[in-house]
C-alpha cells in the first residue's frame, strides 16, 4: 500500500482512479486535501483514506533525498521524495513527500521521470526544499524519451544504447546507474 503525504490544496488522487475517504474534498473529477494529510492508497479496491497529520517525520536540511521528476515549472521542478540516505544507501520513506527544486539550485537539466540524488536545505514544508549542486548530485537514472530504454553514461553525457538518442543532463557523479 502506497503512503504519500499530501500537503493542502495538493490532488490527492481521480476520482476515476480512486474512491477517496476522509480530508479531501471533490473538486472537478479530483480529490483535494483540506489539510496536511497522510493519504493510504489501496490499488486493490481502489480506494485511498487520507487523515490529518501535525507532524510528519520530514527529512531534515543536510539530508540525502532520492526523488522522481514528475513536472517541470517557470521556477522550479517538482518531484516526487521516496527515498533517503542512510548507512548503507538509500531507504525507503515511511511517507512519500513531494519537493521542490528551484532551477537555480539545478545547475543543470533533468528531464521529467528522471531519478534523482538531492540535498534537502530547508526545514519548512512539505513540500521538501531540495539542491542538486555539487558534483555528486543529480540524475541517477535517466530513461529514453523515444524507447525508453535505460541512458547509457559516456563521460557527461547520456546516450540510449538502443536508439542512439542523446540527452544532456546533470549527473550525479559516481551514483549514475549504481542503484538501479
Ligand atoms: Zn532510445
Amino acid at each position: 500500500m502506497k503512503r504519500a503525504v499530501v500537503t493542502p490544496g495538493e490532488i490527492v488522487a481521480y476520482a476515476e482512479e480512486y474512491d477517496v475517504r476522509g480530508s479531501a474534498y471533490y473538486a472537478g473529477y479530483k480529490y483535494i486535501a483540506c489539510t496536511l494529510c497522510v493519504a493510504l492508497y489501496d490499488d486493490k479496491s481502489h480506494t485511498a483514506v487520507v487523515r490529518p497529520v501535525r507532524n510528519p517525520p520530514l527529512p531534515q536540511p543536510g539530508a540525502v533525498v532520492y526523488c522522481q521528476v514528475t513536472g517541470k515549472g517557470k521556477r522550479a521542478y517538482q518531484l516526487k521524495c521516496f527515498a533517503v540516505e542512510g548507512k548503507r544507501g538509500p531507504v525507503d520513506l515511511k511517507y512519500q513527500f513531494t519537493g521542490i527544486l528551484p532551477h537555480f539550485l539545478a545547475d543543470g537539466r533533468l528531464g521529467i521521470g528522471d531519478y534523482i540524488r538531492a540535498r534537502v536545505v530547508s526545514a519548512h514544508g512539505p513540500p521538501l526544499i531540495v539542491s542538486i549542486r555539487g558534483p555528486t548530485y543529480g540524475v541517477i537514472l535517466s530513461r529514453c524519451p523515444k524507447c525508453g530504454s535505460t541512458l547509457k553514461r559516456h563521460g557527461m553525457a547520456l546516450v540510449c544504447p538502443s536508439c542512439a538518442a542523446e540527452a544532456a543532463r546533470k549527473i550525479a557523479v559516481g551514483y549514475y546507474a549504481s542503484f538501479f
